[in-house]
């Protein structure tokens, strides 16, 4: 029988601990322009887990939920001491999360990235061998055009 992977985190100041369960239903690196504000880097890196696979010691996380070009919500869930953005959820994924990989306690890096995603407005000088790389995703559907904040 398998062991089922157990893995914990929180966020900087340690009021937000969460642990997960099994492996991730999907990991990749985004580089859109929302993943880029959000963490204040050049990317954002999404393990995404059945929200069921994932429990959270502090309940009442401040959330900021806004809509995307695509008409769809897209929330994010932060510590109320120290900001720190730990999951995010999005409209087009029902039923899972997105954790933020920075928080997970060493081994912080435990999973493999499938893939790439909003190349179009990655940084220039960004180099990897992962394979899979889409301009934008899979699943994005616009109905607005960009606004200039998305656009590097
Ligand atoms: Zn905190
Ligand atoms: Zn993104």
């Amino acid at each position: 029988m398998d062991t089922i992977e157990i893995h914990e985190g929180g966020c900087s100041c340690g009021v937000v601990r969460y642990q997960t369960t099994g492996k991730p239903e999907r990991v990749g690196v985004c580089h859109c322009r929302y993943c880029q504000t959000r963490t204040g880097s050049a990317f954002g890196i999404s393990v995404y887990l059945k929200n069921v696979n994932i429990q959270k010691t502090q309940r009442n996380l401040n959330k900021y939920q806004f809509e995307t070009e695509s008409g769809r919500s897209f929330t994010q869930e932060f510590c109320p001491v120290c900001a720190t953005t730990l999951f995010w959820t999005l409209e087009v994924f029902d039923g899972i999360t997105a954790v933020a990989v920075g928080s997970f306690d060493p081994p912080s890096f435990w999973y493999d990235i499938a893939r790439e995603v909003f190349c179009r407005t990655n940084a220039a000088w960004i180099n990897n061998d992962i394979d899979e790389k889409h301009d934008t995703h899979p699943n994005y559907e616009p109905i607005a055009a960009d606004r200039d904040a998305l656009r590097i």
